[in-house]
């Protein structure tokens, strides 16, 4: 017997359509990238989604159809994304920090009929618009002013364009499980592959990852994402902010600590949320200035370890909650979150900081499971490593045209490529990827613990761990750090502070101080690059 409630597909619409009803004048705010703050609100970003889905329909997108947005986090890239979703349309969010070619590559494997862009892109599409066979026009996210002379296909200014429609427009009504949105994952090796999500898959996925053991947003907050909407949806925050009755404020192109902070401050940010990367730029900002956050209660830190030490700082000097996140393009992207169960509740301060730094607990909606190389379980003790496997509402099937093939095991798991211990508590550590995990001996090594204990040390500003070949050994690990501004790291002393917090055989066996660690596009550290560039180094202990 079926129950008797009725069918409300759960569509991204719906999402616009309630904030602007119950929060229509609360505010989105965006550093432009023609430099002013915008002040914009909810109800007047559904208006001009309402718009933007009319004029769409009039350039012939209808349901299905892929339209790329190239664009930095601001109100226009907000409602690009209602306007596409609501006509059944699919938003295809390209992360303008890939390589030229691999946009190229991504755009014609998604075939967008329309590209949104933002001025800032402009003369990176010049260059590669030759190749791009699918696209019928672009759309600059400016107005006619600022319109720069180019040589794009039917290009446009966006705000010219939206004024040939008005409002009186209705969505379109479709199966909860069409496609919304397309993400390319930024695929170390091979092609990238794209993530296709439905609007089923994104609402339950907001709704669940910001509950207030997630990333926490209720009403009264003012959300900052410095996650940009072109990393995996930007972890949620486009939707649940609305959803939720936060405000918004979008930091357009400028993420240097200096210019987060002063957002941060000025708009009385109370939530924010982006990888660690751009927390190390903002606390060597407040650091050198001394300055304060007045209003910030939540910083969500994901995409990559977050160091103890950070977290430390965040918690302890200035007195703000860290919710430290995992997850991935494939899971939408929200896996696990670290709040603080009941059962660790009575812990001491320095084990609950330790907590933390794990990367947190399955929230409902995700499974998880560790297995070893045979897909047998693991136990969940807090010692043995395993693969990362994850099954749940928001979690991929397979990706976009089939690339990659069957990607679930006979349970219908995701093989997530990453290695991690899960304890009695529930709280899953992730100890690396597959393909960065350090063979040493038979045994592995985990290159993000040495990570994390190498950048505690004051001189050390970031660290990197790989393995280099090691004839006896299989592979060893070696430590590259770049220094804190003014500060040498001194080798010997930089590994007798590791001594004693590490196991004797993962101690690194040696320490190189480089300029700069390179970064993937979504400000991951690039081992594939470090790779390269150690590929010649000799260890000193091989003789
Ligand atoms: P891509 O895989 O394309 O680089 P994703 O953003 O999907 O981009 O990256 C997902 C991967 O990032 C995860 O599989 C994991 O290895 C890593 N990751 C994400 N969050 C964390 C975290 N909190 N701690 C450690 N690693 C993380």
């Amino acid at each position: 017997m079926l129950g008797l409630m009725q069918e409300w597909p759960l569509l991204l619409h719906r999402i616009i359509d309630h904030a602007s009803r119950q929060f229509g004048e609360r505010e989105v705010v965006t550093r432009s990238i023609e430099g002013p703050i915008v002040r914009t609100n909810y109800r007047q970003i559904r208006t001009r989604s309402l718009q933007l889905a009319k004029r769409l329909t009039r350039d012939g997108i209808k349901l299905g159809d892929r339209v790329a947005t190239m664009a930095w986090n601001t109100g226009r890239h907000l409602e690009t994304w209602y306007g596409i979703s609501g006509i059944g349309a699919i938003y295809h969010t390209v992360n303008p920090r890939l390589h030229p070619e691999q946009i190229a590559w991504i755009i014609n494997h998604a075939e967008d009929r329309i590209v949104f862009a933002d001025l800032t892109f402009v003369p990176l599409l010049e260059a590669i618009a030759g190749h791009l066979k699918s696209v019928e026009r672009f759309i600059i996210l400016t107005d006619g002013a600022h319109l720069p002379k180019n040589n794009l296909r039917n290009c446009v200014a966006y705000e010219d364009w939206l004024a040939q429609a008005d409002a009186d427009f209705e969505w379109a009504s479709f199966d909860e499980r069409t496609a919304a949105g397309l993400c390319y994952t930024s695929g170390t090796t091979g092609n990238p592959k794209g993530v296709l999500y439905s609007h089923r898959s994104n609402t339950l996925h907001s709704m669940a990852s910001t509950g207030g053991d997630g990333l926490r947003i209720d009403v009264t907050d003012i959300v900052l994402p410095v996650v940009p909407l072109f990393h995996a949806n930007s972890w949620s925050l486009a939707f649940s902010a609305p959803m939720r009755g936060a405000g918004l404020v979008m930091p357009g192109p400028k993420l240097d600590g200096a210019s987060v902070y002063e957002l941060l401050e000025n708009e009385k940010v109370t939530m924010t949320a982006g990888v660690p990367t751009v927390w190390l730029m903002l606390l060597d900002y407040m650091r050198k200035n001394n300055k304060r956050l007045s209003t910030v209660k939540l910083v969500a830190i994901g995409g990559a370890a977050a160091p103890l030490s950070m977290i430390r700082e965040f918690e302890i000097d200035y007195g703000i909650d860290v919710r430290h996140a995992w997850g991935m393009t494939e899971m939408s992207p929200i896996g696990s979150t670290g709040s603080l169960k009941a059962s660790v509740a009575d812990l001491p301060r320095d084990e609950k900081l330790q907590l933390k730094a794990k990367q947190g607990w399955a929230q409902f909606g995700v499974e998880m499971k560790i297995t070893d190389d045979d897909n047998k379980e693991l136990p969940w003790d807090g010692v043995k490593f395993g693969h990362l496997k994850v099954s749940g509402f928001a979690v991929t099937s397979g990706y976009f045209r089939g690339e990659g093939g069957n990607i679930l095991d006979a349970d219908g798991f995701f093989d997530t490529g990453d290695v991690a211990t899960i304890d009695p508590n529930g709280y899953m550590q992730i100890t690396d990827r597959a393909k960065d995990v350090i063979k040493s001996g038979g045994e592995w090594i985990s290159s993000i613990d040495l990570e994390n204990i190498a950048v505690s040390h004051p001189d050390v500003m970031e660290a990197a761990v790989i393995g280099v070949p090691h004839p006896k050994w299989d592979e060893r690990p070696l430590l590259i750090v770049v220094a804190q501004e003014g500060k040498t790291p001194d080798k010997q002393k930089v590994l007798d502070f590791m001594s004693g917090r590490v196991a004797k055989f993962w101690m690194p066996d040696d320490v190189q101080v480089i300029s700069e660690i390179p970064h993937t596009a979504t400000g991951k550290i690039n081992k594939l690059k470090l790779r390269e560039i150690f590929k010649d180094y000799k260890l000193p202990t091989v003789v």
